[in-house]
């Protein structure tokens, strides 16, 4: 096994082969390296220029769960510069009463989530995979093909030089929502195309933010505004395809115009406009979580509309699960064939609550039929003064429902009582 960054050839041999390095499958080899776990990363693009679609100028709004697990990872000391508190969520819908508020306070907590940008994520992951021990990456390499043995799998890798040959007691697909590894593997998915994209773009604003994150339904989609750090606010705003590329395309001072005029003056005027980004939207679901020696993370397993901001988060969760019966499966000698179904047991019922939670949300606010928006302001207004059901979206939200993985309870993968 090499060690480090260095360059690979020829034939490795490993623990686990992780196929793609975007937000997941590197938060996965942070998390094997802290057990000492022997992981090969194959990534197609180049990491160390964070080219992965993962890393782009997009925002990612980290539920305290998800906090909490990246700070057991060691990876927080780094992100805390960048992260900015959410202190509130204020949900409203255009000429409807109902607002939801949820506040940190109320909700004994000292933060909802945290805001970071990908890019920041990006550089705080491969820092400290640049220090990992047993670690290989394969950059600028792409997985050809891969077969499965009684000892698990041995894939062919494509690079620079050739060809590498990994053997591997598990292989991980983290090669996101059109997953080669899945279609190889002949597992089958459920698309469901949104005809919307987000339009992603950080602006300036002349009030200060103050920790609030808003999400505004329109009848064209729903737009956030999420706080960051220096003032700044990042938007992520849904837009029927067609419009999203024309809004995308405006010169700046329509653009402020158009961005002003859909989300109003709650944070007064809009000042400065940084690049716009779009994302073509849709949901995935595997039908299965892999097969034998194969499982599929993040992207590859369930990927999300982002209204919710909840994809990162529930890959997070897998990532603290998967990582920790990896760890178990060392401990006791077990064979890691038994981990895929383990994982498939631990994992599909959170996968699919926060995939229908999702999914519905959209639904239920994409509807443009007469009489159907008041029933939406008058669900948001009852939402708001029934606290069962807002306690339980705040606790959704925060990523603290259900069983938690030994990382998301703020516990190091291996220690005392594991
Ligand atoms: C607009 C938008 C806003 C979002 N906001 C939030 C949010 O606020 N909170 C949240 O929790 N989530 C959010 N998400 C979701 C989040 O971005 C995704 O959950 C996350 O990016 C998934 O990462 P991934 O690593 O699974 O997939 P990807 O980022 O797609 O990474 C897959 C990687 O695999 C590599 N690859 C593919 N095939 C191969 C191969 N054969 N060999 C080698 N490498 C390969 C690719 O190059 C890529 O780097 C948002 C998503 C969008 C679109």
């Amino acid at each position: 096994m090499t060690h480090g960054m260095e360059r690979v050839e020829r034939r490795l041999d490993c623990d686990v082969l992780i196929v793609g390095g975007g937000l997941v499958g590197s938060t996965l080899a942070v998390a094997l390296d802290t057990i000492g776990c022997r992981t090969v990363l194959v990534e197609s693009r180049d990491p160390s220029r964070l080219e992965q679609p993962s890393f782009d100028a997009r925002v990612t709004a980290l539920a305290n769960g998800s906090q909490r697990i990246l700070a057991s990872l060691g990876l927080w000391r780094t992100l805390v510069r960048d992260a900015e508190p959410i202190r509130s969520i204020h949900v409203s819908e255009r000429g409807r009463f109902g607002v939801v508020r949820i506040d940190a306070r109320e909700e004994g907590v000292a933060a909802l989530g945290y805001t970071v940008e990908n890019r920041r994520l990006g550089e705080a992951l491969w820092a400290r995979l640049s220090t990992a021990k047993d670690f290989a990456l394969l950059g600028r390499a792409s997985l050809r093909s891969f077969e499965r043995d009684g000892e698990g799998v041995r894939a062919r890798i494509d690079d620079a030089n050739g060809g590498v040959e990994v053997r591997a007691r598990l292989m991980v697909a983290a090669d996101g929502a059109e997953s080669p590894v899945r279609a190889a593997l002949g597992i089958g998915a459920r698309e469901d195309r949104y005809a919307q994209q987000a339009l992603i773009v950080n602006v300036t604003t002349d009030k200060p933010h103050d920790g609030v994150a808003y999400e505004r339904f329109l009848p064209s989609g729903p737009l956030a505004m999420l706080p960051l750090p220096g003032g700044r606010v990042g938007v992520v705003w849904t837009l029927p395809s067609r419009e999203a590329e024309r809004v995308a395309a405006l010169p700046d001072d329509a653009f402020r115009d158009a961005l002003q005029e859909a989300f109003g003056y709650r944070l007064g005027r809009i000042l400065k406009i940084g690049k716009r980004a779009l994302h073509p939207l849709r949901r995935v679901r595997s039908d299965a979580l892999g097969s034998g020696p194969v499982v599929l993370v993040g992207n590859a397993a369930v990927t999300l509309h982002p209204v919710a901001g909840q994809g990162f988060n529930l890959a997070l969760r897998d990532v603290a699960a998967l990582a920790e019966l990896i760890a178990e499966a060392r401990r006791s000698g077990d064979a890691f064939a038994s981990i895929a179904a383990r994982y498939r047991a631990w994992r599909a019922g959170d996968q699919r609550k926060v995939a229908w939670f999702t999914h519905g949300l959209v639904g239920l606010f994409g509807w443009s039929i007469p009489g159907v928006g008041a029933i939406r302001g008058l669900g948001l207004a009852a939402f708001d003064v029934l606290p069962g059901a807002k306690r339980s979206l705040a606790h959704h939200t925060m990523g603290i429902a259900g069983r938690l993985p030994r990382l998301a309870r703020g516990l190091p993968l291996e220690g005392a009582g594991s």
